[in-house]
């Protein structure tokens, strides 16, 4: 046998994880049957090709078992099964590589959502249990492996009995904690050996599941022709086993989408929003679609993967399909499942799908159709949406030319010289006084900072609101739009706003030409730091102002110059 320790990171994690993320202990039980339903999708999806398998869609099951005498709560599955290295790297190791690295450089005690997006999901047994028992045979293996642990402290490895192919869970549930004499502090966990509190729990959190769930349960029934009741068993599936995406619209609470999403995207909190579509076009599908209610803690990184589950007609084809997704709207979760699609496509042949191609498309309308009403319907709602993935339309925009302006420009918010809050180009121009021509923007690196600016003053006392740039993407982004609804921008940093009179214009000229050797004089002693010194006509409370000429602004050049490489 062999004996060995979590790693440290996982430990610290898996303690934090137990005593804090989940304020349901009871999820455990969706964890793990989610986890046995994709071992199944793993093992159906190769039974299609490969005969060796042996086994039909209706052979497939997971099974409950509850035996109150020992405390356990068994789960067992015939799905694809763990290798003795599959079972070290996925129920040895908490984290994966990107998470750690995030773990390392932020302080995770102090904020239990972001545990919750690490794929702890199966430590979640932990949280009920004293001792966790996994015996596994994996496909085309001969040799079963048994992998025990009581928690932190580590876990054990050995070979096993097991003749059939998939994964047998064992649960030993911690003893009940009785409450203090104030009624506070008491902890439950018999209740998981209740066959109606887990039918129940089943039918809450994983009816769905596409294959039968099933538990002896045992019932009592009358005795023909006496009146004394018997005991019998019956083997009872606990779950309707219709996918959620395919369920009428309005059978289908809001907590089922939630607890769904959660399940299926790794995310702890309920989701901003979500887009169930069946499409009936030259393509059939249906898309169960989710924005977050907050951004993936390595969204602006390298390591995010972008996608949604591919299903060819119920069956899980691919678990993260990039193709069905712009890089614009890759913060959206979910998936789709097509009848037109066939079942042994490939990997390569998919990026060419013409049916594929036509369903992103569709999709990518039906998530800017769902933004633009969120903005219009529910203001709070799509700001708080904008805060977490705003930054991501702007790149958008940014990327590819221009080329995708048109889709995302009225999506973008601002804020500006209003009122402090944020704006809408459309709402901009809506509201643009008379004789105002141009949108007008400031860039710099905060709210404050631009407020503060020399050359906002003469705009504002014109009555033209200002657009505030605190993004360095920003500036670079509307210059890809070149002007919306033929409005060209205008930064007010620019050297040449002509806002003057023509009166004004003639009297600075003067000015100018009577300052000539003063300006000279200026000019020379701050050579190579400026390109030329003028006087302006633009400044009120300030004695003098830094603005640009040409085709990149000073906040571009910043952004430019601090780029690396
Ligand atoms: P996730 O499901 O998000 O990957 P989990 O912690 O729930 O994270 O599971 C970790 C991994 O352990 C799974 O990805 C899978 O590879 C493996 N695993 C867990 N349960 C089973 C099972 N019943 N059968 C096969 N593999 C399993
Ligand atoms: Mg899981």
């Amino acid at each position: 046998m062999e004996q060995k320790q979590f790693q440290a990171e996982s430990k610290k994690l898996m303690d934090m994880m137990i005593h804090s993320i989940y304020t349901h202990k009871e999820i455990f039980l969706r964890e793990l049957i989610s986890n046995a339903s994709d071992a199944i999708d793993k093992l159906y999806f190769k039974s299609l090709t490969d005969d060796s398998v042996g086994m039909n869609k209706s052979d497939f099951k997971i099974t409950l078992a509850v035996d109150k005498d020992a405390r356990t709560l068994t789960i067992t599955d015939n799905g694809i099964g763990m290798t003795k290295a599959e079972m070290e790297e996925h129920l040895g190791t908490i984290a994966n590589s990107g998470s750690l690295q995030f773990k390392k450089e932020n302080n995770l005690a102090e904020d239990n959502q972001i545990i919750g997006q690490f794929g702890v999901g199966f430590y979640s047994a932990f949280m009920v249990s004293k001792r966790v028992t996994v015996k596994s045979l994996a496909f085309g293996e001969k040799q079963a492996y048994v992998w025990q642990s009581e928690g932190v402290e580590g876990y054990t490895m050995d070979t096993c009995e097991k003749d059939t192919v998939g994964t047998e869970i064992t649960l030993e549930l911690l003893d009940d904690v009785a409450a203090d004499a104030e009624g506070n502090g008491g902890e439950n966990y018999s209740e998981f050996l209740d066959q109606y509190r887990i039918q129940s729990l089943v039918k809450r959190y994983s009816d769905y599941i596409r294959f039968p769930i099933c538990m002896d349960m045992t019932k009592s029934r009358k005795k023909e022709d006496s009146d004394e009741y018997e005991e019998y068993v019956e083997n009872v599936t606990l779950n309707s086993m219709v996918p959620l995406w395919h369920k009428n619209k309005n059978e289908i609470s809001e907590e089922e989408y939630n607890s769904f999403y959660k399940d299926k995207c790794g995310d702890y909190t309920d989701p901003l929003c979500h887009m169930h579509v069946r499409n009936e076009g030259t393509i059939t599908y249906d898309a169960l679609l989710y924005i977050p209610s907050h951004t993936p803690f390595n969204y602006y990184s390298k390591d995010y993967e972008k996608g949604l589950q591919l299903y060819a007609n119920g069956v899980l084809i691919m678990d993260r399909c990039e193709d069905l997704l712009p890089d614009y709207f890759s913060f959206v979760k979910g998936l789709v499942d097509s009848e037109d699609l066939s079942l042994n496509i490939s990997r390569e042949m998919l990026q060419h799908d013409a049916q594929l191609r036509q369903i992103a498309r569709s999709i990518e309308r039906t998530i800017k159709n769902e933004l633009q009403r969120m903005m219009k319907n529910d203001r709070e709602k799509y700001e708080k949406f904008y805060q977490a993935f705003g930054l991501q339309l702007k790149y958008g925009i940014y990327q590819d030319y221009g080329m995708h302006k048109d889709l995302l420009q009225d999506l973008l918010l601002f804020p500006s010289s209003k009122d402090g809050k944020l704006v809408s180009l459309k709402e901009y121009v809506d509201r643009m006084p008379e004789g105002q021509d141009k949108i007008y923007y400031a860039a710099g690196e905060s709210i404050a900072r631009i407020e503060s600016l020399p050359q906002t003053e003469q705009v504002k006392d014109k009555g033209y609101e200002i657009l505030y740039f605190t993004e360095n993407v920003d500036e670079f982004a509307i210059r890809m739009m070149q002007g919306y609804q033929e409005k060209q921008f205008q930064s007010v940093l620019d050297s040449n706003l002509d806002l003057e009179s023509e009166e004004e214009k003639k009297e600075l000229e003067e000015k100018q030409e009577s300052s000539k050797d003063m300006l000279e004089a200026v000019k020379k002693a701050l050579e190579g730091k400026v390109g030329n010194v003028k006087l302006s006509g633009r400044l009120k409370s300030h004695p003098v102002c830094l603005s640009s000429e040409g085709e990149l602004s000073m906040e571009m050049a910043k952004t430019l110059n601090a780029m690396p490489g």
